[in-house]
């Protein structure tokens, strides 16, 4: 049998970094202990009022899991479950589900948004069958809603379920399509968007499974039928293989950009804020995100 380094019991966990077997109680007291310190790391106010973006599917679900338990007796004031339906067939029925189910469980108010109430219509219905856009626009209108929601509930921040995984993938997603005001960090939130913070940001994908797993919080769910068209698939298949080969190899790409962004802070002017030449929003280019994905419409409401 293999055992825990740190007492001797049944192992579930391999950190492959340092070679270090845990069990159950010690990976979740580490995972515990990482989202504690990044919730740190953020200046949120005593009482701040926190939205959480809960899919209904794992990341999200650990996340919620943990704020309710960092925060104790003060959670049910200071969280508020966010959940969009994008309308998406066969996908989003089981995870609304399961997101019902855990709010209902902790005690946590739980406001859902839809795409159709928001914009007109479902993701499935706008895509028309143009499935390697779905993310994009997918998005654009998720952060909208969400953004939307959470400050109607009075939220001073979003908290959102993004895991090292997401993180090391999202800042190579950057370079691969050469965005560098991302890559920097010099592109401005537009106005009226609340921060938003990942408390993950610093959890692997497998400790937030082996914690969910553990802790009796995940079930079988489908996955998004899109996943496999999108760009961050391939880069996430591409990043799992570098991770098995050479561990570590996450935290070094996510610290690396933290370490970038701080040494160019303050060298390269932030992006300024102009209006949308379309709908008037705030933006830092000619077109807002939303009306960029909107010119991909045509006019029958379809992506072209
Ligand atoms: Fe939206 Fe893409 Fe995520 Fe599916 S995989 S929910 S389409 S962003």
């Amino acid at each position: 049998m293999i055992v825990c380094n740190r007492c001797r019991g049944p192992a579930v966990y391999l950190s492959r970094g340092d070679g270090v077997h845990l069990c159950g109680a010690h990976l979740m007291e580490q995972v515990e202990a990482k989202t504690a310190g990044m919730l740190a790391s953020y200046t949120l106010a005593g009482d701040e009022r926190i939205a959480v973006a809960l899919s209904g599917g794992k990341d999200s679900t650990v996340l919620l899991w943990l704020l309710n338990l960092l925060l104790g007796e003060r959670a049910a004031d200071r969280l508020v479950a966010i959940t969009v339906d994008e309308g998406i067939r066969g996908y989003r029925d089981e995870t609304l589900a399961a997101a019902r189910n855990l709010t209902a469980r902790l005690g946590i108010r739980h406001i859902i948004v839809s795409f159709h109430d928001l914009f007109g219509a479902d993701l499935d219905s706008l895509l028309n069958g143009n499935q390697e856009r779905a993310c994009s626009v997918c998005g654009v209108y998720r952060r909208q809603a969400l953004q939307q929601a959470a400050v109607e509930a009075g939220a001073g921040v979003l908290a959102t379920g993004h895991c090292l995984d997401d993180e090391a993938q999202s800042v190579l997603m950057n370079y691969l399509r050469g965005d560098l005001t991302r890559i920097a960090g010099t592109l401005p939130e537009g106005t009226g968007y609340i921060p938003r913070i990942k408390p993950l940001g610093r959890v692997s994908e497998r400790e937030v499974v082996v914690y969910g797993m553990v802790a009796g919080l995940l079930s079988p769910l489908p996955e998004c039928p899109y996943t496999a068209h999108a760009l961050r698939a391939e880069v996430r298949r591409a990043l799992g293989v570098l991770e098995y080969r050479f561990p570590g190899t996450m935290l070094r790409i996510v610290e690396g950009e933290a370490d970038l962004k701080r040494m160019v802070s303050g060298m390269i002017p932030p992006s300024t804020l102009s209006k949308c030449n379309r709908c008037g929003a705030t933006c830092s280019g000619t077109l807002c995100q939303r009306c960029k994905i909107e010119g991909l419409l045509d006019r029958r409401g379809n992506v072209q």
